[in-house]
């Protein structure tokens, strides 16, 4: 006998969440299905011995800022009550020869256009006029959203033709041709304001400009933000909002099946469970896709899958990382750490576009040139993450599942281990007595997220977000499928981290209630 649902959701990343509380928040009954052991995809908290690890956020913006997609999902589910944003100071410290002295981007506009104006008085006025643009951007991207009334609208309508020069003017545009446009070719000033490029890209050519600016201004305006006591909160809160109304949540369940009835609607899923893989099937008329695509296009009866595929085949996808997390016996500040976030740039990094060679490094042991390392020390801030254990460090770069190709498993494993010390050392040359304070690491490559979050390529923020070079402009948002009843509910719904994940979960559940809705 098939289990019946309202709902079922494939994987239980922020999207697959997200969908499934607000589908069970609106009175439906809702199936949640996760392959793994533990809830949340990347969104995840995990022990390694006496260290805990922070499986992936480093900073996300205030869900209370304006135009934040998280904002809506919080207010609806009543999540503000238990999740705590805890704010980083700055939005980053940049180390590394291009900028001199170790530089820090503190929040807010004005406050970086004091900070960037003392460090670099030659370009001042281009900086305000740089930081006004990134606003004017998001503004218009705001106006244009859909968040707001009629009334809201018409109350900012005469502010609309500025706003919509800067969304216009760049629309096409990438990182590197705005801030060349800015700055020309003063590299230690782009790399200031944009070492943390590879939160979005490993290319800023490749890189649009508008999703770029819409995520820095996010920081920029709320700060970022971790939650306290890691990831794991959000995503445990989320589960426990589809089980107050009603619905399931389960672990090691693997969707290998997505069913379609006689007229090709989605009507259910099949999936293992248990250590002796029992097949299971269970039916609805809604499925939310959390699994990337590419994954639920093998799970579809053949003859669905191409018209399936079509809207994504071509469609790159996004950045993955290799990410080393540390335990140390003393706080990282007494070695020499002041900032929660920074960004350790090589001296080979001489210019933005030096970020394009980062990820090939990894496609071969250790050598001369170290990556650049995004560092999050947790313990400068309330974070919630050591308890009664050791500090948590972590060191992340932009890495790619074919450096770790061709390697049998003893081969991948030295080569882990490798960067993994290397990595270390890299950290004790900067903060010296940093490698006897390690009582433990690890490390995950793109070839882990490609395994545990099932995702191609490792990709970790869905489809590339490279500018709309040529063609009709199409929503980035775009949730419905070939295949009515089956909507895609994850970072690969429009664009991905934690905001772009669980504004993607919010379209797919606000998308399906509305199908279900006769006109
Ligand atoms: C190291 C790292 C650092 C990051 N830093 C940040 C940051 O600072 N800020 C930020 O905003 N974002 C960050 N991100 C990105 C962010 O975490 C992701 O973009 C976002 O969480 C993706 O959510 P998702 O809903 O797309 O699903 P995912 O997290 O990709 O989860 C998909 C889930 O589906 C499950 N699944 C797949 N196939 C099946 C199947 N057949 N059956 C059942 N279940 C299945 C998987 O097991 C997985 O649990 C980081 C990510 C990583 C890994």
């Amino acid at each position: 006998m098939a289990e019946r649902y309202d709902a079922i959701v494939v994987g239980s990343g922020l999207g697959g969440l997200t969908a499934g509380a607000l589908f069970a928040h609106a009175g439906k009954r809702v199936l949640l299905l996760e392959r793994n052991a533990n809830f949340g995809g990347a969104a995840t908290t995990y022990s390694h011995g006496a260290m805990t690890v922070e499986g992936s956020l480093h900073e996300t913006s205030d869900p209370r800022r304006t135009f934040d997609p998280k904002g809506a999902v919080f207010e609806a589910l009543g999540l503000y009550d238990d999740i705590e944003f805890v704010p980083a100071p700055d939005i980053y410290q940049v180390r590394g020869r291009i900028v001199g002295e170790p530089f820090v981007l503190p929040h807010g506009y004005e406050a970086i256009e004091d900070a960037m104006s003392a460090r670099f008085p030659h370009q001042a006025s281009n900086i305000k006029r740089f930081l006004h643009h990134v606003r004017r951007a998001l503004q218009a991207l705001d106006y244009l959203g859909g968040a707001h009334s009629a009334m809201w609208r018409i109350a900012h309508a005469a502010d609309l033709p500025l706003e919509l020069w800067a969304l216009v003017r760049d629309f096409r545009a990438s990182v590197s041709e705005v801030l060349e446009r800015f700055f020309g070719d003063d590299e230690a000033v782009k790399i200031a304001l944009s070492a943390n490029l590879h939160y979005y890209s490993d290319n800023p050519d490749e890189c649009w400009w508008l999703l770029y600016a819409m995520g820095q201004a996010g920081y920029i305006e709320s700060g970022g933000n971790f939650i306290k006591g890691g990831s794991q909160q959000l995503s445990n809160r989320l589960v426990k909002a589809v089980r107050d109304e009603g619905g399931e949540a389960r672990l090691q369940c693997e969707v290998f099946g997505v069913e379609l009835d006689t007229e090709g609607r989605a009507s259910g899923v099949r999936y293992r469970t248990g250590e002796r893989a029992v097949e299971t099937v269970a039916e609805a008329p809604v499925i939310f896709a959390n699994a990337a695509p590419h994954r639920i296009a093998e799970m579809l009866p053949e003859e669905a899958r191409e018209a399936f595929m079509a809207p994504y085949r071509d469609r790159p996808l996004s950045i993955t990382l290799l990410y080393a997390a540390f335990g140390l016996t003393r706080p990282p500040a007494e070695l020499g750490v002041t900032h929660y976030s920074t960004q350790l740039l090589p001296d080979w990094v001489q210019k933005l576009s030096d970020y394009k060679s980062n990820a090939d490094l990894l496609a071969a042991p250790p050598g001369d040139r170290m990556p650049i390392l995004a560092v999050v020390d947790y313990s400068q801030i309330d974070s919630g993450l050591r308890g009664d254990g050791l500090y948590s460090l972590s060191a992340d770069t932009i890495d790619q599942v074919s450096n770790w190709e061709g390697l049998d498993p003893a081969a991948y494993d030295a080569r882990k281990g490798a960067w993994l010390a290397a990595i270390t050392r890299r950290l004790d040359q900067e903060w010296p007595g940093f490698a006897d304070a390690v009582a433990d690491s690890t490390i995950a490559t793109a070839r882990t997220m490609q395994e545990y979050l099932n995702t191609p390529d490792g990709a970790l923020y869905g489809f590339a977000m490279h500018p709309p070079r040529s063609g009709p402009i199409k929503a980035p948002m775009n949730v419905a499928t070939s295949i009515e009843g089956l909507w895609l509910a994850s970072a690969y719904s429009g664009s991905g981290g934690y905001s772009g994940a669980m504004g993607g979960g919010a379209a797919a559940a606000r998308a399906a209630l509305k199908a279900e809705t006769p006109t």
